[in-house]
């Protein structure tokens, strides 16, 4: 049995992110019909966008005021103010007519274009109009509330490098530089079904000795959450040809296949069996967390990359746990982000006492939240049991009571793995 760390080490390793070139689509950025779709947040920028253009794009005013020549009013002050003659008015989006002389002034506005022979803003707040002259009493600087043209970004400047998921602030600048088509990785397919006899979809009456498959609901949700494609494949039987041809298609069809149930030691579980007569090559056979043991993860080769597949446990709350810990990373990894695929672990307090057996690393799920701007981590009330999903409702946190450590107390700091979509 391997431990958390190891596990996470092989796993980890063994995903080969899509490729930039081949594994991308064209995107539509702009705010059109189905294009809108582009603007989800977790599609993944696949190469990165320079800029075409300065920004500004020409000099223009920050303020509101006069556009002036700085030499005519660099010594003005209360006691020997500047007067200007006004020779234009500029607003926002109109190309300046005129060329300001010596003792001229053009009254403009904030985004407007500063026109040719002017250098610098005098704000509206520090003048006096008279008809069609400007009274200036303080001295400003030089090109003071002028924002140069380039000055924030020149033409070829890096905006948004590759491996960047595209949230609101990237969608402002991509669009602020008119970049309308994105390439972007295309979503990892994942192929998801549950293995079991007992098993049956939620809209079927239940007969006795069967329940619902939960797993390949919340495998679904997850999936979607993690920017991938879930592929599902229902329900398989527990018979070793059903299994053979579920799997066989299933990485014929896929990047990542998941299968929850039967993996666990038992007369029925085919599974390994299974994938290693198609060509499978095991890695992980079980890890030592709780809830969670038996986690298979193989390969199967492919060109360009593996295709990955993961067994989990059966057992609703432990599939789930499995999958928030070594699974939604590995997808995340693949699809092609360049950071921030990795588990967050994030330090709490706990509301109440955490209890582990100590020999394996223990998942205890419940409520992170942040009061008085501290995090605090409440466990989810009723049975921690792995077969009773029931309160796993509004999960978003699994506190880790690593191995060794059987009691964290009330009011002591405890590390809990950041989950939920
Ligand atoms: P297994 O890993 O197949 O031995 O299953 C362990 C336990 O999880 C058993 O009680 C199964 O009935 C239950 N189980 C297996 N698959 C699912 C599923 N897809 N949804 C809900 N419960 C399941
Ligand atoms: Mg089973």
């Amino acid at each position: 049995m391997l431990s958390v760390s190891d596990a996470e080490g092989i796993i980890f390793n063994l995903v080969q992110p899509l490729n930039s070139q081949q594994d991308t689509e064209l995107v539509d950025l702009l705010f059109a019909g189905e294009s809108l779709a582009a603007l989800r947040a977790d599609r993944i920028l696949a190469s990165e966008v320079t800029s075409q253009l300065d920004f500004p794009h020409w000099d223009n005013s920050a303020m509101d005021g006069y556009a002036v020549r700085y030499e005519d009013v660099q010594d003005c002050s209360d006691q020997k103010p500047a007067v200007l003659e006004i020779v234009e008015e500029i607003p926002a989006g109109v190309q300046p007519k005129s060329t300001i002389q010596s003792g001229q002034a053009a009254r403009i506005f904030t985004g407007a274009v500063m026109p040719a022979g002017a250098d610098t803003v005098v704000m509206q707040e520090k003048t006096r109009r008279e008809e069609n002259r400007v009274i200036i009493f303080t001295a400003p600087k030089l090109q003071e509330f002028v924002r140069k043209r380039g000055m924030y970004y020149r033409a070829g400047t890096q905006l948004v490098p590759a491996g960047i998921p595209l949230k609101a602030s990237e969608i402002a600048v991509l669009t602020a530089v008119q970049c309308t088509q994105l390439k972007v990785f295309r979503r990892p397919r994942v192929a998801i079904f549950s293995t079991g006899d007992e098993l049956v979809t939620p809209d079927k009456p239940l007969q006795p000795g069967q329940i619902v498959d939960s797993n390949q609901y919340a495998l679904f949700t997850l999936i979607r959450h993690s920017g991938a494609e879930p592929i599902m494949l229902g329900i398989v039987k527990d018979k070793p040809e059903a299994l053979k041809e579920a799997i066989a298609y299933a990485i014929a069809h896929a990047d990542v296949v998941i299968s929850s149930g039967g993996v666990s030691v038992g007369y029925y579980d085919y599974v390994e069996q299974i994938l290693e007569s198609l060509g499978g090559e095991i890695h992980v056979r079980a890890v030592a967390t709780k809830p969670g043991k038996p986690l298979t993860v193989a390969t199967f080769k492919n060109d360009p990359r593996p295709i990955l597949y993961f067994g989990l446990p059966g057992n609703p709350v432990a599939a789930l746990v499995t999958f928030w810990r070594f699974v939604q990373p590995a997808i995340k990894k693949l699809s092609g982000l360049a950071h921030g695929w990795e588990p967050v672990f994030i330090k709490a307090v706990t509301r109440q006492e955490l209890c582990s057996g100590g020999k394996r690393e223990t998942y205890v799920w419940g409520q992170l939240y942040v009061k008085n701007g501290v995090y605090e981590f409440q466990p989810a009330g009723g049975l921690q049991n792995s077969g009773n999903l029931i309160n796993l409702a509004q999960t978003n946190g699994l506190a880790v009571l690593p191995v060794g450590t059987t009691l964290i107390p009330a009011g002591e700091e405890v590390q809990v793995l950041q989950v939920g979509s």
